[in-house]
């Protein structure tokens, strides 16, 4: 199936249950189009954007600035609305997890994982996954549908709004993400449910505001989106979008990683490691991220780590090996932490950085999927 009739099959709903648009994920112009029908001029919709962005308003009576009647306007056709929040899980470690309800009530899960000098927000991208890898949790559920930038949008605005940061009257967003110590949220990664590049359009709409000065002001330095290894797209992301990758790479051949990833079978290594090696701006400074997730007995081997010094050879990256995060019935188990330093210590001594993910949230069902099929086998016991 083609990305695109991919996308159309399994798109957002247009409106919410009252019929209403978001009026979160069109770009400034669309927004201006949009509010043209209705007769209002550019400089509204300038104003409406900087309550929504810079401000975080949740509904339009709090756009001070508007006169009455457009507000109730927008109140009836619009909506600025967040998700609901169906779960939320607070590890001792400080991570926070969200499980969140769009409009139709399809749920996706939003992680917030603090560390010392900065904060990271790992965002989902999709209803569950069509890809079935192997080890993971989201790939035993099916795709139900792609998420609109919108939705892709509210997690980051939902976490911002729990963290209580947005700029206050007087203060400008971006001054406000360069203060040192300012901000919690300082990161994104796409790296919650669902392949990003199967949704690229809805994505990269979403990131363009997302890092847009005047949108949410994350530079694009500061967002990481992961890949299982849809090779066209990205090229588009690395063309269009300029953030940093991470290739979900799990195996060091062919074989083996079509039997973890079968979207190896369409992009196989020497394709997917190309589109890497010309990724624009790659260098030694922005360096591609490889995820190497430690499976025992399966590609935890010296030799697996010989393998992927080896086709990793000539490519600006650093490795990031991730202690496999057990959920009942995958058949995988964990590789032993002296396995992991040993494999870990191969691809060190050949160069390559390739710190071990501290694992963090272990308390609180952190792989990826683990809350909503919880929430869903609790919805299921009650009824
Ligand atoms: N679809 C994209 C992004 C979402 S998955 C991708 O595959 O890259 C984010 C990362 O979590 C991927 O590297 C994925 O391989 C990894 N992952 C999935 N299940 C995991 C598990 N149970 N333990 C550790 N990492 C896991
Ligand atoms: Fe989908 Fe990524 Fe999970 Fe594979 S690892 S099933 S691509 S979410």
């Amino acid at each position: 199936m083609s990305v695109s009739s991919h996308a159309s099959r399994f798109s957002a709903p247009p409106t919410d249950a009252a019929g209403r648009i978001p009026l979160i994920g069109p770009n400034l112009p669309e927004m201006q189009a949009a509010l043209a029908v209705h007769g209002l001029p550019a400089f509204r919709s300038k104003q409406v954007w900087h309550w929504i962005y810079q401000r975080g308003v949740r509904d339009f009576d709090s756009m001070a600035n508007l006169p009455k009647d457009m507000r109730a306007l927008l109140m009836e056709k619009y909506s600025i609305e967040r998700p609901k929040v169906v779960a939320e899980q607070r590890s001792d470690d400080g991570t926070i997890k969200w499980l969140l309800a769009m409009s139709d009530g399809q749920q996706v899960e939003t992680v917030f994982i603090p560390e010392a000098k900065r904060g990271t927000l790992c965002i989902s991208s999709q209803v569950g996954c069509t890809l079935t890898c192997k080890f993971c949790h989201t790939g035993t559920q099916p795709l139900v549908r792609n998420l609109g930038a919108h939705e892709i949008l509210q997690q980051i605005m939902h976490a911002r709004d729990v963290l209580g940061e947005w700029p206050q009257t007087g203060e400008k967003q971006s001054n406000f993400i360069n203060q040192d110590g300012g901000r919690d949220l300082t990161n994104i990664v796409m790296m919650g449910m669902g392949e990003p590049l199967y949704n690229y359009d809805n994505v990269a709409q979403a990131l363009k505001i997302c890092m847009d000065a005047d949108g949410l002001a994350i530079g694009k330095r500061r967002i990481t989106l992961s890949t299982s290894g849809v090779v066209p797209q990205i090229r588009q992301c690395g063309a269009e979008l300029g953030v940093n990758l991470a290739v979900s790479l799990h195996a060091a051949n062919d074989v083996l990683r079509s039997k973890l990833m079968p979207i190896n079978n369409k992009y196989p290594l020497t394709e997917l490691l190309e589109a890497c090696r010309t990724y624009p701006g790659v260098s030694d400074i922005r360096r591609i991220t490889f995820e190497y997730v430690m499976l025992k007995d399966v590609n935890d081997t010296d030799d697996d780590a010989r393998q992927l010094t080896k086709i990793l050879s000539g490519i600006p990256c650093k490795i990031n090996i991730i202690p496999f995060n057990i959920w009942p019935g995958s058949g995988f188990e964990c590789s032993a932490e002296e396995r992991i330093n040993a494999f870990a210590r191969i691809l060190e001594k050949a160069g390559y950085d390739a710190p071990v993910r501290r694992p963090r949230g272990r308390d609180i069902l952190a792989a990826c999927g683990q809350l909503k099929s919880a929430s869903l086998r609790a919805r299921r016991t009650e009824s």
